[in-house]
């Protein structure tokens, strides 16, 4: 689950880490307390979206030489002309894809003057097992690129969770960072806290970019993204609140109400599998065929006729999808309960695209008459190969 950078500056703030004052506003009626909430003279002006690369985003609605989703106002008329230049129009980052997203929320800042901006970010390093600091003096951009150009300006620092983050852990960090003075003194108190909040709230991602040295020498964190373990949110009521449904794809937050681990994605060809093992082995052969998956989708173990109903209506409600594989491997899943569900989805929506089944396992033979002698126009398949090119064929005649 991701937040906005306001909820994650107030996280993080709550940790004491340093961070501007600031206020989020839904309209421009908001504007003028706001500021009246801020020292100035120097104001940021931030578009609140679940994606980055803000600051270099542009507004579909706005001409192209207008500025991006993140804006330096020095006076109070000015945030207010950018408020209304910005809210609710629609901005297009990197991140967003070409769609762009609508932004229905600003954040008002603090403003600060910078000498320097810094990477970091934590995250959990699977290949050694703990969490790990990865940062770079080369922050404000994307880490990607860094990554790619200048690997060696990028140092991780995996963390033993027996110690937590030691005195060395932080010199190495300052010494990466090339910290002096009074940024190392802040940088003492902040690499502990960062990593506090990060185990204490089950986050799988903390990345400040930039982190930044202040011309008065001292750190503050000038961007947060934060995203949270979707299998710990149970216990963590305070995050849950933070989440904003309108940020999110429509289809996964229905997925996410009948227990269906959907993702949705780019392609045409909808999956409807069980088991994430399976589901992802359904996307690569339909890849290896020429053809891309419209969704990852994993019904789960003990699906119930109304799970599969459910999951049937997710696929066929996306206009991008031209055909659906369903390919079920029945263990504990009985492969007549999936035809049921199939059958009463298709009766209730209607089916408009070609369908591939491809069943396997328990009740096989059951599953399949139920299909044949439903009269619905089911292609059927023998196994994962066969399935998966038929599906790709039937689209492409389509
Ligand atoms: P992003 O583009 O979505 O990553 O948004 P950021 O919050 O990282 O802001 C983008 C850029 O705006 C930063 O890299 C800074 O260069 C600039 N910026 C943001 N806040 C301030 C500020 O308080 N003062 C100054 N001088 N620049 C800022
Ligand atoms: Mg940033």
């Amino acid at each position: 689950m991701n937040i906005h950078e306001y909820q994650a500056k107030a996280l993080l703030k709550s940790y004491g880490a340093p961070v501007a004052d600031g206020v989020a506003i839904l309209s421009a009626d908001e504007v003028e307390a706001a500021v009246g909430k801020l020292p100035g003279p120097l104001y940021v002006v931030k578009s609140q979206i679940h994606a980055g690369g803000r600051g270099k985003g542009k507004f579909k609605e706005l001409p192209a030489d207008a500025k991006g989703g993140v804006r330096l106002a020095k006076s109070a008329d000015e945030v207010k002309a950018f408020v209304n230049e910005m809210l609710g129009n629609t901005l297009v980052t990197k991140q967003t894809g070409p769609a762009g997203k609508q932004v229905n929320r600003l954040y008002i800042e603090d403003g600060a003057d910078i000498d320097r901006e810094l990477y970091c970010s934590l995250l959990v390093d699977r290949a050694v097992g703990q969490v790990a600091f990865v940062v770079s003096t080369e922050g404000g951009m994307d880490i990607e690129t860094v990554a790619e150009e200048t690997p060696d300006k990028i140092v991780t620092v995996a963390i033993d969770p027996e110690t937590g983050v030691t005195a060395s852990n932080v010199r190495t960090l300052c010494e990466a960072l090339k910290l002096e003075g009074d940024a190392v003194a802040d940088a003492e108190r902040l690499f502990p806290i960062l990593y506090k909040a990060f185990v204490e709230k089950d986050m799988s991602l903390l990345e400040i970019n930039p982190l930044i040295v202040m011309e008065n020498g001292h750190l503050r964190v000038l961007d947060a993204k934060v995203s949270f373990d979707g299998n710990a949110l149970f216990r963590h009521d305070d995050v849950r609140e933070l989440r904003d449904t309108t940020e999110e794809d429509a289809k996964e937050i229905e997925a996410s109400k009948y227990d269906l681990a959907y993702v949705a994605l780019d392609g045409n060809i909808g999956c409807m599998v069980n088991g994430a093992g399976l589901a992802m082995a359904t996307m690569d052969i339909i890849k290896l065929y020429g053809a891309e998956p419209a969704n990852f989708l994993d019904v789960g173990g003990g699906a119930s006729k109304e799970k599969v109903t459910a999951a049937f209506k997710i696929i066929t409600a996306d206009p991008a999808v031209k055909g659906i594989l369903v390919n079920i491997f029945g263990g504990i899943m009985r492969c007549d309960v999936i035809a049921e569900g199939v059958i009463a989805a298709v009766k209730e929506v209607g089916l408009k695209v070609p369908l591939v089944v491809r069943l396997e396992g328990t009740n096989v033979d059951l599953g399949k008459k139920i299909i044949d002698e439903s009269g619905l126009n089911v292609i059927s398949a023998d196994d994962l190969d066969d399935a998966a090119q038929k599906i790709v064929a039937a689209v492409k005649e389509a």
